[in-house]
């Protein structure tokens, strides 16, 4: 009978959540939906050194927040638990002390120095660095005695010396391994707790999972991996190792050139489906050049084998590009009410939201999502809406030359006669206009009517009205803002400007 699927991802709780994480679970789980299966969480916490409080906490709830959700884990439980290594560390044990006693590892006393020592001659003879074997033929009495007498030891695996150990990499095909390269590697350590190898391998072998995917840093764990499996007599799972995501450099991604922290993406205003989107081309692709998709899309089309290794950039503007698309997709409602804390973030709503400020809102998300590349960039852009008091940017020395022109033509636009007519006649319009809401249409026209009435160009007509609503040379359509502020704000903008430059 074929085994049921079972597919896993295994984070180390050392600090924020990881981008890598996520994209991880996402195959993992793309596969296990494909093949009808099971995906699983474990918390792999057996480095206490590098433990960091809270850091669970966040993993579960940056997976969660993105739909990565799992069958079974610490937190759900589930028939193969506890699902946290800390919690597993007698089972590691036990499982070593059998291997000792199956002939397949050995106790190893060799203090820290003499392993120091080891390694400087190594170095010296330049001689790759690697355990020698010194306690791999000790006597059952003598080890027996060692430990009756309290000596520190570590359990390490006997390695073949002679062969090979291949990797039968289901998008890579055969990795081919040197044993006698391979160390004697620890499996539990001075302190009685496991290493990553073994605890990883009791826990895939314990836990039934068929298929190991996991990033392609782990390539040279995985021949010791096998090594274990097979001294503990155990089915291998299929190992699919998953390319990197780099850094525009190449290297692997990291904290000094790229955000990699899940939190910082969801803080920063990017939809769940704008970040997944973009994992999941990291890897992959539809085949027919679609570039958006969601998450359930994705599952469905999901085949391993069209898993590109090619060594996916991490490029944020084509993230930014992808949120864009996600925000244009979602619908107007859900978004506005997802922008909310980033509006609330800069002062522009309290902590209550009335129905009104809620269309005013719906009305701006619905304008700058056409551009914006996240949520937190649409409430960036929104000032305007919502400063009534500002003044015309100071002309400076070191400005470029483009921003010093749209700045000098806001001053002529106030200085120029047919500026301050039509400023004027357009004032007159709205202070005539019988209702404080100004309806999209009716905004229009008051703005064409002072055009047509001018009978001048547009920018003659527009530039001064664009200086005394928003201080700046360009931005937000005057219309759109006209309807979201109202009547009296309109008025008080003008005639505040009128008074402060004398027009
Ligand atoms: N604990 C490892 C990690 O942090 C798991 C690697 C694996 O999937 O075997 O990624």
């Amino acid at each position: 009978m074929e085994r049921r699927i079972r597919t896993r991802v295994a984070p180390s709780p050392t600090g924020d959540p990881h981008v890598g994480t996520a994209y991880i679970a996402m195959f993992n789980i793309a596969f296990a939906y494909k093949h009808g299966g099971d995906f699983i969480l474990r918390i792999e916490d057996t480095d206490q050194n590098r433990y960091t409080p809270g850091s669970e906490e966040m993993i579960y709830e940056s997976l969660r927040w993105l739909g990565l959700d799992w069958k079974e884990g610490p937190d759900v439980g589930g028939p193969y638990g506890p699902y946290r290594q800390s919690e597993r560390f007698g089972i590691y044990a036990d499982y070593a002390k059998q291997l000792v006693e199956k002939g397949e590892a050995y106790y190893c006393f060799c203090t820290p120095e003499r392993l120091n020592n080891l390694r400087e001659r190594q170095k010296a003879m330049k001689k790759a660095p690697g355990y020698d074997g010194h306690c791999r033929s000790l006597s059952k009495e003598e080890v027996e005695a060692r430990i009756a007498a309290g000596e520190p030891y570590v359990i390490r695996l006997k390695m073949p010396y002679e062969g090979e150990t291949v990797i039968h990499d289901r998008l890579r095909g055969d990795i081919v391994f040197e044993n006698s390269k391979i160390d004697d590697q620890v499996l539990l350590k001075a302190d009685g707790y496991p290493t990553y190898h073994l605890a990883n391998v009791v826990d895939d072998h314990l836990m039934g999972v068929t298929t190991v995917i996991r990033a392609e840093e782990w390539i040279s764990s995985t021949p010791k991996h096998i090594q274990l499996y097979k001294a503990f007599g155990w089915e291998q799972p299929e190992f699919i190792h998953m390319p990197l995501l780099r850094n525009s450099d190449r290297t692997k991604i990291s904290k000094r050139k790229n955000p990699v922290s899940l939190n910082w993406y969801r803080d920063n205003g990017y939809l769940k489906e704008g970040l997944l989107n973009f994992l999941g081309l990291m890897a992959y692709s539809f085949g027919d050049g679609k570039e958006i998709f969601t998450l359930q899309e994705f599952k469905e089309n999901f085949n391993i084998d069209n898993v590109s290794l090619g060594g996916p950039v991490f490029d944020l503007v084509k993230l930014g590009w992808i949120n864009n698309q996600h925000m244009r997709l979602k619908d107007l409602k859900e978004l506005t009410e997802m922008t909310v804390p980033f509006f609330r973030a800069k002062g522009f709503v309290g902590e209550e939201v009335s129905d009104k400020e809620m269309v005013a809102l719906e009305r701006i998300v619905e304008i700058l999502r056409e551009h914006a590349h996240t949520l937190k960039e649409i409430a960036d852009e929104s000032t305007v809406y919502f400063k009534d008091e500002y003044e015309l940017p100071e002309l400076t020395e070191d400005m470029d030359k483009k921003e010093r022109k749209g700045i000098e033509r806001l001053y002529n636009a106030i200085a120029d006669e047919t500026g301050k007519k039509s400023i004027k006649l357009f004032l007159e319009k709205i202070e005539n206009y019988p209702t404080e809401d100004i309806p999209l249409e009716e905004a229009k026209k008051l703005l064409t009517d002072t055009l047509e009435e001018i009978g001048e160009g547009p920018a003659k007509v527009y530039m001064p009205l664009r200086a005394v609503l928003t201080g700046e040379p360009r931005g937000a359509d005057l219309y759109n803002l006209i309807f979201i502020i109202g009547k009296t704000r309109t008025i008080n903008r003008i005639k505040r400007m009128i008074e402060k430059y004398n027009i």
